[in-house]
């Protein structure tokens, strides 16, 4: 019988996997299944811009069976409910439950809410098409609402909780925003207040400061306000409460502080950091030689700074490839090859025109900087689905 290969989400790794696999191996070699929540994939990376509203939230949605040969790739639309690496199989929400000889978990993260009180509740965050249709919704809506009820004022703050890069990204595009959802509704843009609000004593903690310091600057002048080094203790329905003890009232919160494996991960029973799996060389679960972890559900050491790479969609696809490369070693019994991730650099926008970021060793800015950024997307379309898809998705 052939071995059947189960992948777990459609995202930048599990859609990597897939379009390797269907091209590594021939007709009938194994039985490949790639299950995913909805019919499309989503570019996560571009989610900042539909979240502010300066882009449609469809424009980022790519219908998987667009992408994947289905002669040669089941697909099954459904929700994973838990893994069961003993039994070898998935059950999914539907009842139905899918056997497998390998398994590939590529389900994304979840948001990390260290326990904040609140923030489940009040906060909203940035984490798929949907979630992203609610803040834009949600914002607008307040805007209606100071309207009718014009003493509200705080229903024009927008808070985003975190400016790690995904709350630097989405304040660059509300400042690009606001003055034409001002327009919209008829608001005077100097009542409107967004703050970007960070734990750290700096902005993007960890990242090369000349380049936080570009950052902030532009951003300032779009009109966010940062609060650096007060950390948000609480959140409410009106608001937030920081560690300084001063509360903050505001119509929006967005919670960009951090993510964490998808939980299913965790809830399964593997060994978990923060809901990530530390793969071994190969990016298997250590103890289950037949599971491969890849993305935001796993965690892997750069060896020369011995702390974990951040999760990222760069090293998600990198590890879709040597994945792909293993199973095939795996059904044809090659070798199988060792996971090292060529960082190639980081790029952030900072709203229409403008981002800033390390390529290579070289610091870039201003419009260079955004046409990168745009480069970086437009390879990403060219490596998933050739130039059909770059044509119809890309933004330049
Ligand atoms: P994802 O791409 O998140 O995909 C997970 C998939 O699993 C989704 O399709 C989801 O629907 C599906 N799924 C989830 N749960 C289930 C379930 N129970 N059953 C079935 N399917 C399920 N990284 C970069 O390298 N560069 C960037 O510029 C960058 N920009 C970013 C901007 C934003 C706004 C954000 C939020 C993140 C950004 N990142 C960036 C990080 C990057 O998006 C993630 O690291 C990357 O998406 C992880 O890929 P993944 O394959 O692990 O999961
Ligand atoms: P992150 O963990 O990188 O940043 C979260 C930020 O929230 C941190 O700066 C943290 O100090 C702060 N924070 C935590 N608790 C807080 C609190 N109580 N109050 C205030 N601030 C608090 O998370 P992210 O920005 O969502 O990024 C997730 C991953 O995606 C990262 O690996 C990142 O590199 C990647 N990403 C990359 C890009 C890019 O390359 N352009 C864009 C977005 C995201």
């Amino acid at each position: 019988m052939n071995k059947r290969i189960v992948i777990l989400g459609a995202g930048y790794g599990g859609m990597m996997t897939a379009t390797r696999l269907q091209k590594m191996l021939n007709y009938n070699e194994a039985e490949v299944t790639l299950v995913n929540k909805h019919d499309y994939h989503y570019l996560t990376t571009w989610l900042h811009e539909p979240a502010a509203g300066t882009l449609d939230a469809e424009r980022c949605q790519i219908e998987i069976e667009s992408v994947i040969d289905t002669n040669r790739i089941n697909f099954v639309k459904g929700t994973a409910e838990s893994i069961d690496p003993n039994a070898k199989s998935v059950k999914l929400t539907d009842g139905q439950t899918l056997e497998y000889d390998y398994l590939v978990v590529g389900l994304g993260a979840d948001p990390e809410t260290f326990g904040i009180q609140g923030l489940k509740e009040y906060a909203l965050g940035i984490r798929s098409i949907n979630s992203v249709r609610l803040i834009k919704e949600h914002i607008e809506y307040m805007f209606a609402k100071y309207r009718s009820e014009p003493d509200k004022l705080e229903y024009l703050t927008i808070i985003v909780g975190g400016a790690g890069f995904t709350g630097i990204e989405f304040v660059g595009e509300l400042g690009d925003r606001i003055p034409e959802l001002c327009n919209q509704f008829d608001i005077d843009p100097s009542l409107v207040k967004i703050y970007s609000i960070e734990a750290a004593p700096t902005a993007l903690p960890g990242f090369d400061p000349e380049l936080v310091e570009y950052a902030m600057n532009i951003l300032e002048r779009k009109g966010v306000t940062f609060k650096i080094n007060t950390p948000i203790k609480e959140c409410n329905p009106d608001g937030v409460i920081l560690a300084t003890g001063e509360e903050i009232k505001a119509g929006t919160i967005v919670w960009t502080g951090g993510v964490r494996g998808n939980a299913i991960v965790e809830n399964s029973g593997f060994e978990t950091m923060r809901g990530r799996v530390k793969v071994d060389d190969f990016l298997r679960a250590p103890g289950h030689d037949n599971v491969f972890i890849l993305g935001d559900c796993a965690l892997i050491i750069n060896e020369e700074t011995n702390r974990p790479y951040p999760p990222t969609a760069q090293i998600a696809m990198q590890q879709g490839q040597t994945c792909a490369e293993n199973l095939t070693s795996l059904i044809r019994g090659g070798e199988l090859k060792k996971f090292t991730p060529e960082i190639k650099g980081t790029v952030a926008s900072l709203g229409k025109g403008e981002a800033m970021g390390i390529v290579g060793s070289k610091k870039i800015y201003g419009s260079t900087a955004s046409v990168m950024k745009k480069v970086i997307d437009n390879r990403y379309l060219y490596l998933l689905g050739g130039m059909g898809l770059l044509l119809k998705k890309s933004k330049l």
